[in-house]
């Protein structure tokens, strides 16, 4: 499959500092790729030179076959960028916002007034088509954010944090849009801190650390050739007093048991042997594969 988007060994220096340590990998063509890494990861400064915001110090990175240096303008046509925040514009309404985004990309027209009268409406921004974005609540915001990047149909959209700080119905809206989006052939990349959405909802992920990849691959392999899995169990015995080896596998305890994080290699009767010689008797015991939020937490030792 060809690739949407190819980083070749990007390097970016602040200074002494090196933000992004030589990244080189490859985005397929209409997949939903998920880009994770804790704060200071090196996130924005890749997505920002992809979008041609920044400049590598060294490497290259291609849309669609195309360099985004050499030829800005047309990565720039087929890609979409969903910033964090508004800048809020005292002038002009939403309406004159996206067509002013489309007049920057030589986009007019019926057609074009059809589109953005479809993204106003599936973006539920309808009845705010004149309203100026300082009148707008965060929510809103993020939509007329969401609208602007996609006023051109860019075949790879990018979303930073689309859903921070944002109520669960208006996340529910952005994600089924996005599905939408997704289905109808966009490369879609997403960078969230909500782990569960990221496991949810794309195919391959990314994690970055120190401006290095940690971990690329496929969702499902990544969770399942991951080394632990967790083991709910609650005892007879109200304070269970844990053997060593129980107590350095234990994450944490609440009222539906004690939850272990335990070794693949390690079968469930190692697990029970363990019980057995803490003199602990078992009522219940559940085991499941790591979450994506553990996987990421193994690997970098942070919180998303
Ligand atoms: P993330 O998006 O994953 O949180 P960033 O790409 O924003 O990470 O930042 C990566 C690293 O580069 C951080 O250590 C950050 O402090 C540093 N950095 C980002 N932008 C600049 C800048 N303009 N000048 C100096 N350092 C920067």
């Amino acid at each position: 499959m060809s690739a949407a988007v190819k980083f070749d060994q990007v390097v970016k220096h602040y200074g002494d500092f090196e933000a992004l340590k030589g990244i080189s990998f490859e985005v397929e063509e209409g997949s939903f790729f998920g880009l994770l890494g804790p704060n200071g990861a090196g996130k924005s400064t890749l997505i920002n030179a992809m979008s041609g915001l920044l400049t590598p110090t060294s490497g290259s990175i291609q849309v669609q076959g195309f360099d985004v240096i050499d030829d800005y303008r047309e990565t720039r046509r087929r890609l979409g960028l969903v910033p964090q925040e508004l800048i809020s514009d005292p002038f002009f309404s939403i309406r004159e916002l996206l067509e002013l985004q489309s007049g920057y990309y030589g986009i007019r027209g019926k057609e074009q007034k059809q589109w953005i009268d479809e993204l106003l409406e599936r973006l539920a921004l309808t009845d705010k088509t004149h309203a100026i974005t300082n009148q707008l609540s965060g929510g809103m915001k993020r939509r007329v954010l969401i609208a602007m990047a996609l006023v051109h149909k860019p075949r790879v959209l990018v979303l930073d944090e689309p859903t921070a700080g944002v109520d669960v119905d208006l996340r529910h809206t952005l994600w089924e849009f996005t599905k939408e989006l997704h289905q109808k052939g966009h490369t879609i990349i997403l960078t969230t801190h909500y782990l569960e959405e990221a496991e949810a909802l794309c195919e391959k992920v990314a994690i970055m650390q120190g401006g290095e990849v940690k971990a690329l691959d496929r969702t499902a392999d990544l969770l399942a050739t991951h080394p632990f899995r967790y083991i709910r169990v609650s005892f007879e015995e109200k304070n269970a007093v844990l053997s060593e080896a129980l107590a350095s596998r234990l994450v944490e305890t609440d009222a539906s048991g004690h939850l272990f994080k335990m070794e693949n290699e390690l079968s469930m009767s190692d697990m029970l042997g363990m019980i057995h010689q803490s003199g602990l008797h078992v009522k219940d015991v559940r085991s499941r594969d790591a979450t994506l939020e553990e996987v990421f937490m193994d690997l970098t030792g942070a919180q998303a």
